[in-house]
């Protein structure tokens, strides 16, 4: 009785549309989550995202869900997850794609699920790893778990937006740190971020991985721009 006021007060949107979602749905509606714009790129090999890394990471597989467009419903998403207190959008997410990854021979054998870290500073702010959030969705479709305390972030990086992309990869290399090799020797990693763009950062991420004697790593994201 209660809820049912507070909804009517305080209507439960969709993360992604802000449509008031129905009583059975839960943060991204029905609707949007049967005609989100996939990629599909985790079931072919030589996909745009894994191009990224071709010549600069020797990445197992690479893929990204969503398109992401300006302006778009998935832009309103990604923005809700980052800016707007909504953890849950990311693990939304990871249930949905996890679903799907399982199926997948590509990913179907990571036995650890690590999310990008943030600063910790912005963590504070923010409250919460977005890409962590992600990562736990993930894992209740997968059988791996998540470890948010393996990969980390060390200094600020300042604002990378000027910077080039060969600018950028030295500014964040010298910035993630493995906290203990032996927790990754031999594992199949899936790394986890919201947004893939340049590939920097999570190029950077399984140098560490791999440098510390991981045996594969994989990557998984929300969303790539649509080109
Ligand atoms: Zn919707």
């Amino acid at each position: 009785m209660f809820n049912s006021l507070l909804h009517l007060f305080f209507p439960r949107i969709c993360a992604s549309c802000n449509e008031v979602l129905l009583r059975k749905e839960a943060v991204i509606c029905l609707t949007c989550r049967y005609t989100f714009p996939r990629t599909n790129f985790h079931l072919y090999q030589g996909n745009p995202v894994e191009q990224l890394f071709w010549g600069r990471a020797p990445v197992k597989a690479a893929a990204a869900f969503l398109y992401f467009r300006k302006d778009g419903n998935v832009q309103e998403l990604i923005y809700a997850l980052k800016y707007k207190n909504a953890p849950e959008v990311g693990e939304e997410m990871g249930k949905l794609y996890g679903q799907e990854l399982k199926e997948s021979n590509y990913y179907n054998d990571s036995e650890l699920i690590l999310p990008v870290p943030l600063h910790p500073d912005k963590q504070r702010i923010r409250g919460y790893n977005q890409s962590e959030s992600f990562a736990r969705g993930l894992s209740q479709r997968l059988p791996a778990s998540v470890e948010n305390d393996i990969l980390m972030k060390r200094d600020a990086t300042g604002s990378q937006t000027r910077r080039s992309r060969f600018a950028r990869w030295q500014n964040v290399e010298s910035v993630f740190e493995v906290t203990d090799n032996r927790r990754v020797a031999n594992k199949n990693i899936l790394l986890v971020d919201d947004v893939v763009t340049t590939g920097a950062t999570l190029e950077s991420c399984t140098q560490h991985l791999l440098h510390a004697g991981a045996n594969s790593v994989s990557i998984a994201c929300i969303a790539v721009p649509y080109k």
